[in-house]
């Protein structure tokens, strides 16, 4: 036996002794991890500056923080969420009730990637264990500080047989795909996604996806332009652009693209200073292979403004780029960086057409103050998820479930949702045994004479 499979079946084995079922145990398995984070919260931080050079700020706000909120959350509602539901029955049950069960799917794997690299293994972590499944978590490669002290963090905390971390790269992600896990939650680019759904549909397993993709903001002539810009380059520059619901390209209308351009420059200036590369806490590109890749997308566009890098601290400045090549790898792959391509157009059923022809996007975000547009534009475009009048705060709702959409991913968590995407539904019905109605045995009176 591999050593992934010693370790899945030692999980097994003790999910099967059910001791990882009561409320009260999962209950106590969040509060015992709200309060390691809390108590490594400054490892984390660190490791997150050296992994990614995210500031304090940015590192408390994105990744712990997010992560403590939803642990209260959780905390605050899993006993209703777990409860068993009743459901109405039909006529034709009469005697009988109807209900629903919840329970856990067993062992899950969660394959986590680097952008938020202790958030985005913990988050979907925290839905495992609030629906009573044991856990394993295999963090980015690329992040390896990060990954490192969450592996010291859950080591400490819990049991191996209840909860681990595994370390280390492709080989060990597929390693442990290839055996059989009960529920497999997985976020990361979506080629690597087919490979996953490819390793689940090989033991019927149960997965959820959260990809990516190129996710369109537009910003119509009637928007508050200062707002917007505000708004948009918080959504795009934070993390440098390496954050999977943040704008991929704008869509400007044309009337209001000057302006548009000069907000955008000057929010960008007061959220990231004049000169970001000489501000140290300015997050930076993961690895030089993807630092190379985005300056490949360059030449996609002309620069407005930004466009200068460093190659040896791996950053790049906030980059605005207009009259972009629609062939050129610049608006064909994701971007997931510090570039933010700024189209135009007169008419809305013009990015409607552009937006619905690709492949469907995790995000969309729409600025504009006509009710009758929102209302148009979210009809008629499909997406994962989004805001109007906002970019990427959608994401940070308890309250709303996240997800993609197509090749953006399939399932959704956070909040009620992850219960739900770490939980099997069991459908029961409960029959009376006082009356017996005849009418669906055949051939007795009263009984179905035909179908
Ligand atoms: P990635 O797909 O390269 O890697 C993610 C994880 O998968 C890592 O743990 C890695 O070790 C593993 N992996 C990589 N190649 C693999 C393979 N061939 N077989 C098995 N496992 C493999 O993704 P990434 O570069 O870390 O993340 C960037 C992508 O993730 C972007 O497309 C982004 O939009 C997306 N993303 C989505 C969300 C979301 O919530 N929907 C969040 C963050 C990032």
């Amino acid at each position: 036996m591999s050593t992934h499979a010693a370790l899945i079946h030692k999980q097994t084995t003790y999910f099967r002794s059910r001791e990882t079922l009561p409320l009260a145990f999962r209950k106590q398995a969040l509060k015992r991890l709200a309060d390691a984070i809390r108590a490594y919260e400054s490892d984390i931080i660190q490791a997150l500056k050296q992994d990614l050079n995210k500031s304090e700020f940015e590192a408390y706000s994105s990744e712990v923080g997010i992560v403590l909120k939803e642990i209260r959350f959780m905390l605050q509602h899993l006993s209703k969420w777990a409860r068993p539901r009743k459901v109405r029955t039909p006529m034709t049950h009469i005697g009988s009730s109807g209900k629903l069960l919840y329970e856990p799917y067993g062992v899950a794997l969660i394959i986590a990637p680097w952008n938020f690299p202790f958030q985005l293994a913990v988050l979907p972590l925290i839905g495992a264990i609030a629906a009573g499944n044991c856990a394993i978590v295999k963090p980015s490669e690329l992040t390896p500080n990060t990954a490192e002290v969450l592996a010291w963090l859950i080591g400490e905390t819990f049991l191996e047989e209840y909860i681990t971390v595994v370390l280390g790269g492709v080989e060990t992600s597929q390693s442990l795909l290839a055996e059989k896990v009960d529920k497999i939650f997985y976020t990361g680019g979506t080629e690597v996604g087919k490979v996953v759904m490819k390793a689940a549909a090989m033991h019927l397993t149960p997965v959820t996806l959260e990809l990516g993709g190129k996710s369109p903001c537009i910003v119509h002539k009637d928007a508050r332009l200062k707002l917007a810009a505000k708004r948009i380059a918080w959504g795009k520059f934070m993390n440098a652009g390496q954050t999977c619901v943040a704008p991929d390209y704008v869509y400007v209308h044309e009337d209001v693209k000057e302006e548009f351009l000069t907000e955008l420059m000057q929010a960008t200036a007061l959220l990231y200073g004049a000169d970001p590369l000489a501000d140290d806490t300015y997050t930076r590109v993961i690895s030089a292979k993807h630092f190379d890749r985005l300056q490949r997308l360059m030449p996609g566009g002309e620069v407005v403004f930004g466009g200068k890098s460093d190659r040896d601290s791996l950053r790049m400045e906030p980059t605005v780029l207009v009259h972009a090549d629609m062939g050129h790898s610049l608006m064909q792959e994701e971007i997931f960086g510090p570039l933010l391509p700024v189209l135009t157009y007169t008419d809305i059923e013009q990015v409607l057409q552009f937006v619905n022809s690709r492949p469907k996007p995790l995000a969309l975000y729409l600025f504009s103050e006509s009710e009758r547009l929102q209302r148009h534009v979210l009809e008629h475009a499909s997406f994962g998820g989004g805001c109007v009048n906002d970019t990427v705060y959608h994401y940070t709702s308890p309250y709303l479930p996240f997800g993609g959409v197509g090749s953006s991913g399939m399932g959704a968590y956070h909040g009620e949702s992850s219960f739900q995407c770490f939980s099997h539904r069991k459908s029961v019905l409960k029959q009376t045994t006082l009356l017996d109605i005849p009418f669906r045995y055949p051939h007795l009176k009263n009984g179905l004479k035909r179908i």
